[in-house]
């Protein structure tokens, strides 16, 4: 049966980090049965600990799930599992302005399975590491008219380990020639931008910003939506849309979203063998949306939104 009880997760156990035992005929090591999710808890200038918006993390996990015949944790199951994460390894959270605690929730096919079907069993765990700031600079980009990442009707849209096994080529070819990243186009028209390997894309021209519409071929990133949100409170016009690899050549500004980078604007994009170069760093729209959101993350802007969890 595809979809199962979404009671099936029993109450879990905390242990310290290391080797789990796998079973080698599992449904994810087999058939790449498997969801992750990544998410941020940061620590604010009076002690208190927030997790952003991990409610989103749990609905698309779920939506995740019932794409991959797997049973989900219910939202409060995922939250609570997450909070005792966070709770557990508070010291591991680092000061204001030093970086944040990253959380990676794993949902797997962990029974044994040797046809290929879903499997009997499944396991959801979740681990936790600090990270740095992520600096990288701005991003300069090419756009990748070799390999698709995604198709339609395919798993594009969720967040399974497999989507990021056919990125690490095209990646990998991209950096060997100095560029940080590479940015895919859909494999229908082979014209419209979709998304880089592990963020959402943004372009702004004549005071627009544009995203790419959620079609099922691009994750719906949880930064992506939140600064759709906020873009529009600012009165900024935000359009979700398809966005000819073109209008690349014409664009003011670009920048990537993402739950590691949150907001990094692009230097440059390279396309049929053009080098587009774009505005950054101060006064720039990106720099403006990024301010608001780390502001919001952080608890240095007040959260009008309601979109942080403090870990009590
Ligand atoms: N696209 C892809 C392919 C990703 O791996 C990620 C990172 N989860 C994103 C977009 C951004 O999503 P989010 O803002 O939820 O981190």
């Amino acid at each position: 049966k595809c979809t199962k009880d979404e009671k099936y997760f029993s109450q879990g156990t905390l242990t310290r980090f290391g080797n789990i035992d796998m079973n080698p005929s599992s449904g994810i090591l087999n058939y790449g049965q498997g969801l992750f999710e990544g998410l941020k808890a940061n620590r604010t200038e009076d002690g208190r600990i927030l997790l952003f918006r991990p409610e989103q993390n749990a609905r698309r996990l779920q939506m995740g799930a019932e794409r991959m015949c797997m049973p989900s944790p219910t939202i409060e199951q995922f939250i609570h599992a997450l909070k005792q994460i966070v709770n557990a390894n508070k010291s591991w959270v680092p000061p204001p302005g030093k970086g944040s605690l990253y959380i990676r929730p794993l949902l797997m096919g962990s029974g044994p399975v040797l046809g290929a079907m879903p499997a009997a069993e499944y396991t959801f765990l979740i681990f936790a590491s600090p990270v740095g700031i992520y600096h990288k600079g701005t991003l300069n980009l090419i756009v990748e008219e070799k390999f698709y990442r995604a198709f339609p009707g395919g798993t594009g849209g969720i967040k399974t380990a497999a989507n990021y096994a056919t990125v690490f080529k095209p990646v990998t070819e991209a950096k060997a020639k100095g560029f940080s990243d590479v940015l895919f186009l859909d494999v229908t028209t082979r014209k419209n931008i979709e998304e880089a390997s592990t963020s959402n894309i943004f372009i702004l021209k004549k005071n627009v910003i544009s995203t790419p519409a959620i079609t099922g071929t691009i994750l719906p990133g949880i930064t992506r939506k939140s600064i759709i949100e906020i873009a529009r409170v600012l009165d900024y016009q935000v359009k979700e849309r398809d966005i000819p690899a073109e209008e690349l050549f014409d664009a003011e500004e670009v920048f990537c979203t993402g739950t590691a980078m949150v907001v990094n604007p692009v230097s440059s994009i390279t396309y049929m063998g053009k080098r587009i170069e774009y505005k950054t760093g101060v006064n720039t729209v990106a720099q403006n949306l990024r301010t608001m959101l780390t502001g919001i993350q952080t608890g240095q802007i007040e959260d009008k939104m309601g979109w942080t969890v403090e870990i009590a």
